[in-house]
């Protein structure tokens, strides 16, 4: 094949084939690109201005796409320029990304393989580490978040993920409109919050935020107060019935260690029947859990109170929220189920935040969600050290599932 119609085919803009080399027994080829003769715009790696003046050339070896079965490695002719800003530097290359030895399409394929498959399979599709995909993908990830608009926060979510013993807990905030998690912090403390609203947002930016949903956590609330002072604070339905869920395990576990003998058999293991909610059980498991309940009324009282708790959120305005709020209250008088008391003063407490859903609706379920999305990822890949990798990965996964939603809903 001739040096020109190499050059159709490998395609690079502004660079033609002087020599090609094709290894039938080792099944490689190897492609000598150097510019077209009208290609003469050249660019400062250190600030990507145009310059001027050559002070040398020198050959770089990037691994491209495969052609057939043959695997392409490109020798790339580059200069090293004079930059008056800068001094001698390399020039910035368009199809060459970074210092990697692999070329910009082969990168982008390595990424978009990487959001279907553990890195560790996609090494073996391109014969590569496992690390160096991972390495690949975060420059990936790196060049698209650089690349798009990012869209305004008017809605901001707080959450923690436990990420193990080591790392112990990450501040997790995100997009309430787009489900994307936005920024990481170390540790869940005041100054962890505190430090996002002070490097990642401008004073504008920060004064756009209406509404933060997070849980009934002290330090995330007075980070709020004095970063976003006019922002409601809205708190969230599934942490507060995360702590329901914990007060009836409480009266569970209390009525557990009294009785003993064949009542004591009928609770045990009944641990996540208790937790779940009535409409997600199917007819035997509603039949244990009536069992349960005709041998301890206390159990089946708080349970009842915590199904009951989430009908909340049904109402619309603070009044109507308060009024089902007071009488849900009530009816733990005389019921001695000191682990439900112990919630009720929690809520009343935290009052105002619970409320405030009657003024600002803010889709429940979102930090809900995206925690999620991050611990699929933690359970399908490790090597998630890199924290920001980490989240760069649950951005992408958001972006795109919303842009699959938005073309479905197109056609
Ligand atoms: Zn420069």
């Amino acid at each position: 094949m001739s040096d020109s119609e190499w050059t159709k085919i490998l395609g690079w803009p502004g660079y033609r084939v002087y020599r090609s080399e094709i290894n039938e027994a080792a099944k490689t080829l190897r492609l000598w690109v150097r510019r077209k003769r009208g290609n003469l715009k050249l660019v400062c790696s250190g600030c990507g201005q145009r310059v001027r003046e050559i002070v040398a050339s020198y050959e770089r070896e990037v691994h491209d796409l495969p052609c057939f079965e043959y695997r392409t490695t490109v020798v790339i002719e580059l200069y090293r320029v004079r930059c008056p800003g800068c001094g001698i530097k390399a020039e910035k290359v368009e199809p060459l990304p970074s210092k990697a030895p692999f070329s910009k399409r082969f990168e982008e394929a390595v990424g978009q393989a990487c959001e279907g498959a553990a890195a560790r399979r996609v090494g073996q599709q391109f014969g590569l580490a496992a690390s160096t995909v991972r390495a690949i993908d975060l420059r990936y990830l790196k060049r698209w978040a650089q690349a798009r608009r990012k869209p305004a926060l008017r809605q901001m979510g707080v959450d923690e993920i436990y990420l193990g013993k080591k790392q112990k807990f990450v501040t997790v905030v995100s997009n309430l409109e787009t489900g994307e998690p936005l920024w990481f912090g170390r540790e869940r403390k005041q100054e962890t919050l505190d430090e996002f609203f002070r490097t990642q947002l401008s004073s504008f930016q920060r004064s756009a935020i209406r509404a933060a949903c997070v849980d009934m956590w002290e330090p995330f609330r007075r980070s709020l107060e004095q970063w976003v002072p006019r922002c409601r604070i809205v708190y969230d339905k599934f942490h507060i019935l995360q702590h329901a869920s914990a007060a009836v395990d409480e009266v569970r576990r209390a009525e557990f260690f009294r009785k003993g003998g064949a009542a004591r058999d009928l609770i045990r293991g009944k641990r996540w029947l208790l937790l779940s909610s009535w409409i997600h059980l199917d007819r035997q498991k509603k039949r244990q859990l009536n069992e349960l309940f005709i041998l301890n009324r206390r159990v089946m009282k708080a349970y009842l109170l915590k199904e009951s708790l989430t009908r909340l959120w049904d109402y619309t305005y603070e009044g109507a929220m308060m009024r089902y709020l007071e009488s849900w209250i009530d009816q733990l008088r005389w019921q001695r189920l000191k682990p439900m008391e112990k919630l009720a003063a929690m809520l009343v407490k935290h009052l105002d935040g619970i409320l405030n859903y009657g003024h600002t609706k803010v889709p429940m379920g979102v930090v809900e969600a995206v925690n999620g999305n991050i611990k699929a990822l933690l359970r399908r890949g490790r090597g998630y050290r890199n924290l920001n990798y980490l989240r760069l990965k649950a951005q992408r996964l958001a972006a795109t599932r919303t842009q699959f939603l938005v073309l479905r809903k197109a056609a």
